[in-house]
Order: C-alpha cells, then structure tokens, then sequence
C-alpha cells in the first residue's frame, strides 16, 4: 500500500514516511492510493471479535510496511483496559429523542475524556515504530495546534515517549476551563504548552507554516530533530478512527439494531473533517452506509459548502460553546476533494491555493453532486445545542457534551426534514465535563457555581453520571504552563522550547 500527496500524485511514500512525516513537503495531504476492501465474510467474521481484532484486521490492510507483530502490539499498547475502562473503547448507548432512536458511539472513554484518544493514544507506537524505519535515528518534534481537545490527547499520549518532544498551541480565550487546566497541568520531561493570541485557525496555519518551512527544517536537521504532526492531517491519526466505525456497525449487528448488510446513517460533530472523513473512508472499504451527515456550530461554513460547493472562509469567527469546532478552515476536506475529483492532484491543489490566497472556492459541478449524494449538512446555533442538552436529558436522563448536542441537534433536523428511517449512529465526542459550565448551564438549575470544579459537582449532584477519574483527579493540581505568545511569534517559541533557539 502507497500514500500519495492530495497535491502532488507523483509523490509516492510507505505508510511509515507518511505518520513520520506528516504532511507532504509540497503542503498536500497523504492519502492512500486505494481503499483496501472489506469482503462480506470479513466483515461477517468481525461481527464476533472483540474491538482491539477489529482493529488489527483494519490497521493491517493499510500499514503494509508493519510487521503484524508490529501492529498487534501499537494495537494492544493502546486500548487497554486499564485506559478505556472497558474491553469496547467505543461503547454504543441507545436513546429515544423526539420519537427517534439515535445510538451514541461513546469515543470519549479514554484518559484525556475525548474521542481524540482513540487516535492519540495509538499515534505514538505508529510513529515510533516508524521512526525506527524511516527516521535515520533523528527525535520527532510533534508540533500541535490544538482548538482543546487534541492538545491534551496529544500530550497525555507523547508524554515520556522516548525520541519524541512535543510542543501544543491553543487560542488563550478559545478552549474551556476544563481543557485549559487539563494542558496546563500536563506532566513529563518533553513536554511545553503555550497559549497565542488568536483563534485555531491562527494556531493551525502558523504550525503548517513552520511545518514545512525549510529554513526550520535545517535547523532543526542540524540538530539531530524532524518535525511531526498529531493533528488530523497525520495518517497515523485518522486510521485508528476508521475502525470505531466498522466496529460501530458489527455492534449495532450484534445490539439487533440492523440487520446484516442494511445501511445506516452517521452523524458527526464536525470541526476539521477529522472524524467524518474516517467514516467516508470505511464507507470506501465497503461499510454499508447510506448518508453521511456532517454537524456544524455557529461556524457553519461546512453545512454552507455541503449545500452550495462554495467554500468561503470570509465570514465572522464565532467563540461557541463547542470550541473543539471553532474552526473555518476544515483542514481534511482537503482529502475528500481529491477523493470525489477522481484521485486528481491538480484540481484539488487549485482550490487549495484559491483557499489560501482568496479563502474561497467553488468546486466542479460533478464534484457538488457526488457530495450531495453522500453528505447531508446542517448546523446547530447556541440556542439549539443548550436546548438540545436539555431535552436528551429531560427525556432520556442521558447527559451529552456541547458538541455532541451539535449532532444530536442536527441529527434530529435531518429526520424530520427527509424522513429518512435509516438506523443512525452518531459519534459522541467528549465527557460533558469537559464543558462544565455550558452544560450545567444547559440544564438551567439556577446560578452557577463560581469554580470549575463546583461545576462539575453540582453537575454530578443533578445527574449522578459519573465524573471521570482523570478530570476529577486535575482538582486543586497547580498550573506547570502559562505563556501566552504571538502568532507571528511562534517560530522563535518552538526553537526556544527545543533549546536551539536564540
Ligand atoms: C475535535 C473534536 C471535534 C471535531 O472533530 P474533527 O475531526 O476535527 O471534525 C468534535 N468534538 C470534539 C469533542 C472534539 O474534540
């Protein structure tokens, strides 16, 4: 199996270059050059395994350049017990909401609360191995900019991991108290957080920036170091994800919820088209799914272009109540327009610089009908999340975050304008006490307490779920992390974090 670049098809690497490097020299996305297929009776067959033989099944179509030594044990390393509480990492809880059933993939069990451990905690077993084969014995500097949740997941995943330095930006007024606190407080020797000024978007194209900066590079080279990434525009990030979908449907199989072979729905809170370009990709490996529908906050740019092909990042930024999807400029939709225009380098890297130098772009007619085809978007505004956190729980005494109430929200918009009975799953993204404030707020008990964590005990008072261990843990835990940096600053913040810098 080779990895190609979204803008440059000629570029053609392993899948170990590709989770070493992270992102393609000439600023594209790598991309596998085929969707492995998963035949009937595998898929049959994966209807009896437990979640991490599923894993290994999917991992192995496509990291052919690891041994399955190699991927049994990245695999084994990561979904444990002892971190995800359970054998299934990705649990299904079912509830009835305005005369629908809706079944909530649980991603959010791991140690930092949110879904993105289910690819941050494999991430790093991927790249050290990988270092190992590609790496020439150099240190991997994982820079990360991170809108909340990947920062802490990136952390807690890299921490002490031999070979490895990681480095987290995230906006100062962008990310809840809690997802604050959590980076702020992260242990380990290799570890450095820093807050800018600006929004995610800021964060994000700045560490691109520095990314693929060659001058940086050198610098970097001379010193016995290379530059990585864990966000989602790293393979080795968005693999692990496709696997709870497939898992997702061999439990709604075993749950008698579908029948074998019959489609289904599934709804994502969307940020950087991470999470719901996973589920697109099992879908290509064969999964029978019939529509895909993508959530939005107040950043609506997505439901926008899923409706009209014009992407235009033009438009006022909002600081929603689901910060983890504050985001205009949705990185991974770069991978699915190369994907509906046909596998074409040239075409995708065109709306990529009209993006970059006018921040719009409107794609092909057959490229608006095949999404049309597949994608169904909608958004959430404030108003409707805190609703809906209000009515999941009046109803069905379930207690959902922020963004998952974006999903449930739009979900719900989706039956009732089309009808459509399709069974659907929908990807629950992060404990509700990641998001104290707004969701006890939600549930309008009268004033709020003044800290966060007499938040997340009235919260509890009134719901009695369960506080995670590792949130209740961050209690009274003292700060190791404060600084505060410009964008345009960042660059001299990394060299100095590494000790190379003036
Ligand atoms: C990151 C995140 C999202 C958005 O996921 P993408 O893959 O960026 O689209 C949604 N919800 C939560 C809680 C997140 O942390």
């Amino acid at each position: 199996m080779f990895y190609h670049s979204t803008q440059d098809k000629n570029k053609t690497v392993e899948s170990a270059q590709a989770i070493a490097q992270g992102i393609s020299q000439d600023g594209g996305l790598f991309v596998p050059e085929s969707f492995p297929q998963l035949s009937e009776e595998e898929l049959r067959a994966m209807l009896s395994m437990s979640y991490r033989e599923r894993a290994k099944l999917v991992i192995g179509k496509y990291l052919t350049d690891f041994t399955a030594e190699e991927i049994a044990d990245c695999v084994d390393s990561a979904y444990t017990t002892e971190k995800f509480g359970s054998e299934n990492p990705a649990p299904i809880a079912s509830v009835d909401y305005n005369g629908a059933e809706l079944n909530l993939l649980e991603l959010w069990h791991g140690p930092t609360c949110a879904f993105k451990d289910m690819a941050l905690q494999i991430l790093p077993h991927f790249l050290t191995k990988s270092l190992k084969k590609v790496g020439g014995g150099r240190e991997a500097v994982i820079l990360v900019a991170t809108s909340g949740d990947t920062g802490k997941a990136a952390l807690e995943g890299f921490k002490d991991v031999d070979h490895t330095k990681i480095i987290v930006f995230y906006p100062v007024d962008g990310v809840s108290a809690m997802q604050k606190h959590q980076m702020n407080t992260q242990e380990g020797g290799n570890v450095y957080v820093c807050a800018i000024r600006g929004n995610f978007d800021d964060a994000q194209t700045a560490v691109k920036r520095i990314f693929t900066d060659k001058e940086t590079q050198d610098i970097l080279a001379e010193h016995n170091m290379m530059f990585s990434s864990a966000n989602s525009i790293n393979w080795g990030r968005l693999l692990p994800q496709i696997v709870y979908y497939i898992s997702a449907y061999c439990d709604m199989v075993n749950l008698g919820k579908v029948a074998f072979g019959e489609k289904i729905n599934i709804t994502v809170p969307t940020g950087n088209f991470g999470n719901i370009l996973a589920a697109y990709y099992a879908y290509e490996m064969g999964l029978p799914v019939n529509r895909f529908i993508c959530a939005s906050n107040s950043n609506n740019v997505l439901t926008d272009f899923i409706r009209t092909g014009v992407y235009d990042k033009n438009r006022d930024f909002y600081t929603t109540v689901s910060p983890s999807m504050d985001i205009l400029v949705s990185s991974n939709l770069e991978r699915l327009l190369y994907a509906m225009s046909g596998n074409n380098d040239v075409e995708t890297k065109s709306y990529m610089d009209a993006l970059k130098t006018k921040g719009v772009y409107e794609v092909s007619d057959t490229i608006k009908e095949k999404i049309a085809a597949l994608f169904w978007g909608g958004y959430a505004d404030e108003d409707a999340t805190k609703a809906t956190i209000h009515g999941l729980f009046e109803q069905q005494h379930y207690l959902s975050d922020t963004h998952t109430a974006v999903a449930v929200a739009v979900c719900d918009d989706y039956i009732r304008e089309t009808g459509d009975k399709t069974p659907v799953v929908i990807a629950s993204t992060a404990s509700p006490y990641k998001f104290s404030k707004a969701v006890l707020g939600a549930l309008d008990r009268g004033d709020l307490p003044e800290t966060e964590f007499d938040m997340v005990e009235q919260l509890h008072e009134i719901t009695g779920a369960p506080v995670p261990a590792p949130l209740a843990s961050l209690r009274g835990k003292t700060a190791r992390f404060g600084d505060v940096t410009d964008k345009d600053a960042m660059q001299g913040v990394v060299l100095r974090a590494l000790g190379i810098g003036e």
